[in-house]
Parts: structure tokens; sequence; C-alpha cells
């Protein structure tokens, strides 16, 4: 089965990293493909510009397992990125291999705001990651949802092309990009929140207010 994580990474961080592996294991997966968006659709522009975000992402990878890609297809792609039309273009690609689209607890709260959200599960399997701070108490229509296409196990998602949800547990990192991104502005570090040449790339780059506002170094 090949996994699809898709996000902004603005920047990429161990949230992403430890999770997206810890969810290779569990589900099994053959393959997980990163997909940095080139638009997202639903937030305001970020902050690195999506060639910044891609070589950060590329940057945290370098000691990743071989089965961990990055897809680029949205990059390529002019318009918002919408994960419904990246799902059309891999299920293209790939034939009825099982896939399933990954997201954080966050990202499945919001999902009747997608664009075309139903169709997504003609698409894929989705695999839900417990993310602190986010409850499983699901809006009503997402919650119905969840019931009625919930996987009977990992195997079950090997068995079919798309169509089933699984929550799968990570270990919580109470990490996000956001955070990251404030604490460099207000002239703090990000050391192990990401990997240190993600934090290179942010130095060298004068990304997310870096270079500006730095606080002398403690006596
Ligand atoms: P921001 O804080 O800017 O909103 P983010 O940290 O949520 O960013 P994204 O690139 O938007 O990062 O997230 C991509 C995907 O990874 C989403 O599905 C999101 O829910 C998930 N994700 C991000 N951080 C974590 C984390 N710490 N644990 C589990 N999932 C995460």
């Amino acid at each position: 089965m090949i996994g699809i994580f898709g996000g902004t990474f603005d920047p990429v961080h161990y949230g992403h990293l430890r999770s997206a592996l810890e969810v290779s294991e569990i589900a099994g997966l053959s393959e997980l493909r990163f997909i940095p968006c080139h638009r997202p659709p639903h937030r305001g522009t970020p902050g690195a510009t999506p060639r910044q975000r891609l070589e950060m992402l590329k940057t945290a990878l370098e000691n990743a397992p071989p089965s961990f890609r990055i897809d680029t297809r949205e990059m390529e792609r002019p318009g918002p990125s919408f994960m419904v039309d990246t799902l059309r273009s891999l299920r293209h690609d790939i034939g009825r291999r099982p896939m399933a689209l990954i997201v954080g607890a966050d990202a499945f709260r919001s999902l009747e705001g997608w664009h075309q959200w139903p169709d997504l599960f003609d698409l894929a399997h989705l695999l839900i990651m417990q993310r602190p701070g986010e409850s499983s108490d699901w809006p009503q229509a997402l919650a119905a949802i969840f019931k009625e296409r919930q996987a009977l196990g990992m195997s079950s998602l090997h068995e079919r092309p798309q169509g089933l949800i699984a929550s799968i547990s990570v270990t919580p990192l109470a990490i996000s990009a956001s955070q990251i991104r404030c604490r460099l502005e207000a002239g703090n570090s990000a050391q192990f929140l990401t990997p240190d040449s993600v934090i290179e790339r942010i130095k060298a780059w004068h990304l997310y207010g870096t270079g500006e506002n730095q606080k002398p170094p403690e006596a």
C-alpha cells in the first residue's frame, strides 16, 4: 500500500517525520510519498516559497528509509493545490494498488471544507493520526462517515484500493510548523523540533524573521 503525506511543510518538523515513520510501520506501507503543496487552498501564503519548502523537506529526508520519497506533482500544477486533484492524478499513475491519504486529526476535523471532499473516498483510504490537543470527538457528519467506513484492522486496507478509514495512534508530539515559526520570529531556537539541516536552511535564507530579531547568546 502506498501512503500519501500531503502538507505545507512550512517548515517540515519532527512531528511530521516521526508520525510518518510510525504510520508507515503500523500500516505496512511499501512506499510513503511526501507531497508538498504549491498553493495551500485553505490558509494564507506560507512564510517560505514552494522551492524553499521543498528544499527543507529534501534535507530533512536525507537519512529517511528508502521507501520515503518526495512527489512534486503539486509544485508542478498551477492553481490551488486541491488534494482531490492530486489523488486523481496518483490513481491514474498507480492503477488499483491500495493507496492511503495520511492526515492529522486536525486536518480530518476540517475535511468538510476540502474541495470535493466526498470524492476522496473513491480514490484512497484515509489514515488519521492522533495529534496532541485534538480529541476524536468529530463533528456529526464526520463521525458518521468514520463509523460507516471504519477499517476492521490494518489488513483490510490492503485488500481493496480505497474507501476505508483508520485511526492510528502515533507518539504524541506537540510540534507544529506555526509554533516553530513563532519561536523563530521571537528570536528563540527551533533546535530539536526539526532537523539541524532544516534550521541551517532557515537561517541561510533568513526565513521566519531569522536574521532580524535574534536574541544575543546568554553570557
Ligand atoms: P501549521 O502549524 O503551519 O498549521 P502543521 O505543523 O500542522 O502546520 P502541515 O504541513 O500543515 O504542518 O501538516 C501536514 C500534515 O501533518 C497534516 O495532516 C497535519 O495534521 C499533520 N501533522 C503536522 N504536525 C503533526 C504532529 N505533530 N503530529 C501528527 N500529525 C501532524
